[in-house]
């Protein structure tokens, strides 16, 4: 149905042969569900001679009236997010289509990847500015969200961690093993995972995880923190191969972004990266190592 809000681009590729269509719907709405998310109305197949629709749907703040919309950091990370998601759609460049989507470990990666260049230098100039004098936003505020990347990201990790792993603590229990009390139970995973810190308890308890009972994600909840493992370390193969460039994004579409479908995602990863994803960006991303890592081709 038609909305003023909602937004359509047609997407061209460099040859300029039409590639797909963008629909972005990013404000608030009394009637709109809250969160932001991708999704799409037409996958790509060329069986099926269909080109992606892809929508972006966000709750920004509305601007008041004859004003411009002013966006949080968070918002712009959002924002970055969801492209990605978009990208991932819009570059699907695949015969048949696919029956089992995206591998739920996999589908946070082009989106989290992407929101690494919202502080890249080149992207941050050119639309960090002031609303009113177009004057860039000085370095020193710059350093400043960069410092804020790594706040609590210990407590937040080992939350995550507990979570995660109570998960598979539940799900890997064999069919005929007794029924669990399941404060013992939970208690007995955290400790045979060394992450029984009273002070970190679990991100959710047994009793309330909600995503690992009715919400789907049955021994999947590690999913975010995997794909996060997986776009520092393309990310960081971008930092080695000479940081943003168009040969390097061309090559990401390529390999990546263009070709789920066609392959096991590992298997595209690893002609991507010439090995197996590493732990070690992460770390250094959350801020968990504190010397800059070697270099790791
Ligand atoms: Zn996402």
């Amino acid at each position: 149905m038609y909305h003023p809000d909602v937004r359509v681009f047609e997407v061209f590729d460099a040859d300029g042969r039409s590639l797909a269509l963008y629909y972005g719907d990013y404000f608030q709405r009394a009637n709109k569900s809250g969160g932001a998310w991708d999704d799409s109305f037409v996958d790509q197949s060329a069986l099926l001679g269909t080109k992606p629709v892809v929508v972006n749907v966000l709750n920004l703040p509305r601007p008041a009236a004859g004003h411009p919309a002013l966006l949080s950091f968070d918002d712009v990370k959002g924002l970055f997010h969801e492209f990605g998601h978009a990208l991932h759609g819009m570059f699907s460049n695949i015969r048949y289509p696919t029956l089992g989507g995206t591998p739920r470990d996999w589908v946070e990666m082009p989106s989290q990847f992407n929101e690494h260049w919202a502080l890249e230098p080149a992207v941050f100039a050119h639309y960090a500015r002031h609303y009113q004098t177009g004057e860039p936003i000085p370095l020193a505020l710059v350093e400043k969200i960069r410092k804020t990347k790594t706040f609590n990201e210990g407590y937040a990790t080992t939350e995550y961690l507990a979570a995660a792993l109570l998960d598979l603590a539940w799900h890997t229990l064999p069919v005929d093993a007794p029924q669990a009390q399941v404060d013992a139970f939970e208690k007995s995973a955290l400790q045979r995972f060394h992450v029984d810190v009273p002070q970190v308890p679990p991100r959710y308890r047994t009793t309330y995880f909600s995503h690992i009972w009715d919400g789907g994600y049955s021994a999947g909840y590690y999913a975010y923190l995997w794909s996060e493992v997986l776009d520092d370390d393309a990310y960081y193969w971008f930092k080695e191969h000479g940081g943003m460039t168009r040969a390097n994004g061309q090559r990401f579409r390529e390999m990546i972004l263009s070709r789920e479908g066609t392959a096991n995602v590992d298997e595209l990863y690893r002609a991507f990266r010439g090995r197996d994803p590493i732990v070690q960006p992460l770390l250094q991303e959350r801020g968990l190592v504190t010397a800059p890592l070697a270099e790791t081709k």
